[in-house]
């Protein structure tokens, strides 16, 4: 169940003083950004996951048997590796504020933030259509 406003449907505005919508945002647009970020973000997990067991061990095997000057090559599939451990890490956390943007799209609070309520504001979302926090309060959270 979505929770939408007649008024604003389709609009790409916001318009200050209706409160009778979400931060004036266009939810279905956002839904959808959301939904195919979610998409790609899991496809790239899924490729990460499915070519990471084993990956190393065999290739640092062929390195290791190939006899030859090949320490270079296995420098650069440990680089590879930490690569690609970062990104799935990155990856699943973003997975998981998306899942969260869809939520809140759902309950109607999308697009205000977890901590002051206040608007996140219609830039900052297009950027990043997962964001639960505005700008502020997401500064302090990097922060720790
Ligand atoms: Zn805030």
């Amino acid at each position: 169940m979505s929770v939408r406003c007649r008024d604003c449907r389709g609009a790409r505005r916001r318009r200050p003083g209706n409160l009778s919508c979400v931060s004036g945002i266009d939810t279905d647009e956002f839904k959808s950004m959301l939904q195919a970020e979610r998409e790609r973000i899991a496809d790239a997990i899924a490729y990460l996951v499915s070519g990471s067991p084993g990956t190393m061990q065999d290739e640092v095997g062929d390195v290791a048997w190939g006899a030859d000057n090949h320490v270079g090559d296995m420098a650069s599939v440990t680089a590879e590796r930490e690569l690609d451990e970062g990104l799935e890490e990155g990856a699943q956390q973003t997975l998981e504020q998306v899942d969260r943007a869809l939520a809140k799209l759902d309950a109607g609070t999308y697009g205000t933030c977890e901590r002051c309520g206040k608007s996140i504001g219609d830039e900052r979302l297009r950027a990043r259509p997962w964001a639960t926090l505005c700008i502020d309060d997401q500064r302090l959270a990097d922060r720790g």
